[in-house]
């Protein structure tokens, strides 16, 4: 064994672009929201293919905004997975709605769509399907299984009106960037909420962003009121109240306040353009990964599904990326191609126990590598079991989580980083079981 490194779990990069782009905003005299946040929404739509991006504080405040658009409050019920990080259900219980958690389908990390379909009710508004590892999730299933129970929609807002089935909103806090079927994260569901924390593959330090389909409804309207709404209801933003006389202005209601800053945008903006590149990075490092650790009777999580066997070549690539599956000509079986954004390196550890694991991820540490778990399945957690529920009603989501850990994977991992790691993981993965751990 080499000698020993230490690999962090998921620093930012940054280089001397987002330094010199921040830099020319601290010097424009210009630091909160302005050019930087419009263009950084503008540049967001055009590369998720959205028809409008809202930029916000965070992925919270951004779902969190929506839900209020959307009107759903007391008396509503939304519906998101057990197997998440606590966001994508505590902006539910912000807006004074009831959260109804699904379990995963059995070895995955996606709800069981026909559960989730027994889980509507008249009273629910929304279902926050969660891109974990920036694999976009089944969302032709997903629709499907609301369409199913379509006759009990019960739209209660203009906005909710404009739909006429249950609001499929996405917390993508890690799937800028994915694509299913030739369409990208930001452009599939109602609406989308994509993270850019300072861990996230794009990040402005503390960010986040809303997305949305063109639909039945008017959507810079739309625009004006989540502006409103992040900004203390107030009339004018900032910029607009300090061209000269322009002094007067409006509080149309008490609003919140998780408005983007031109520092956030900028370093956003920087961070954009590196990202195609940052992105096919992250695709060669799990490729190293799965290479490394096929060997080894671990289940790595199929972050590309762009398996061309079958396909005709001959179309071009518009025809192709427009169906969103492609059917394989030799078996008649439908092959999805998909590239996450290369969020998370999960894997898992079939038949061993938590015991294995956690053991695992300390042998890790020893060798210097920062592994993680995700996630802990919600009920596991104190303010889920004080809100009633129960890990028993989610053994799948259990099972997942008892056996999982996620390796380190960002764009400052050199190839031998990820080699070391490996090289580690066999190592420790052999010695516990050779110690008779399981
Ligand atoms: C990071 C994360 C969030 C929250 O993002 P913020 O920008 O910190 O609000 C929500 N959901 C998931 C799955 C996340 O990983």
């Amino acid at each position: 064994m080499t000698e020993q490194r230490r690999i962090s779990f998921s620093p930012p990069d940054i280089t001397q672009a987002e330094i010199d782009e921040v830099t020319e905003a601290l010097r424009s005299g210009w630091i909160t929201t302005g050019p930087k946040t419009k263009e950084f929404e503008r540049e967001l739509a055009a590369f998720t293919g959205a028809a409008r991006v809202a930029a916000f504080n965070s992925a919270t405040a951004a779902l969190e905004c929506a839900l209020r658009a959307l009107g759903v409050g007391p008396g509503d019920e939304v519906i998101t997975s057990a197997y998440t990080y606590t966001a994508s259900c505590s902006v539910i219980c912000h807006v004074g709605a009831t959260p109804v958690l699904c379990d995963t389908a059995p070895d995955s990390y996606e709800m069981d769509y026909d559960a989730l379909a027994s889980l509507v009710t008249e009273r629910t508004k929304a279902v926050i399907p969660v891109d974990i590892a920036g694999r976009m999730v089944d969302y032709d299933r997903l629709f499907a299984a609301l369409e199913s129970v379509r006759n009990l929609w019960q739209p209660a807002s203009d906005l909710q009106r404009a739909f006429d089935r249950v609001v499929v909103l996405a917390d993508a806090a890690h799937s800028l960037g994915a694509t299913a079927g030739g369409r990208a994260s930001g452009s599939v569901a109602d609406f989308t909420a994509f993270s850019f924390h300072a861990v996230k593959n794009l990040t402005t330090a503390e960010g986040g962003a809303l997305a949305w389909r063109a639909g039945a409804f008017d959507s810079e309207a739309l625009y004006r009121e989540f502006m409103l709404m992040s900004l203390h209801g107030q009339t004018k933003d900032a910029l607009s109240k300090t061209q000269a006389g322009a002094w007067e202005y409006d509080i149309a209601y008490p609003g919140w306040k998780c408005n983007m800053t031109d520092l956030q945008a900028a370093l956003g903006l920087a961070q954009l353009r590196r990202y195609p590149a940052l992105l096919a990075r992250r695709r060669e490092l799990v490729e190293r990964y799965e290479a490394g650790l096929a060997d080894l009777a671990v289940d790595v999580l199929q972050h590309y599904g762009n398996d061309t066997a079958g396909i005709d070549t001959t179309r071009s690539p518009e025809a192709t990326s427009s169906a969103s599956t492609e059917l394989n000509s030799e078996d008649g079986t439908h092959e999805p191609i998909f590239a996450s954004s290369g969020h998370l390196m999960l894997v898992r550890l079939p038949g061993k126990s938590s015991t294995f694991r956690n053991a695992l991820i300390e042998r890790l540490a020893g060798d210097g590598v920062s592994a993680n778990v995700h996630y802990k399945p919600l009920p596991l957690l104190t303010a889920y079991r004080d809100l009633g529920f129960d890990i028993a009603d989610f053994p799948n989501a259990l099972a997942q989580f008892e056996n999982e850990v996620t390796l380190p994977l960002h764009t400052l991992l050199a190839d031998d980083d990820v080699s070391y790691v490996t090289a580690v993981f066999i190592r420790a993965y052999a010695a516990l079981e050779a110690e008779g751990i399981h």
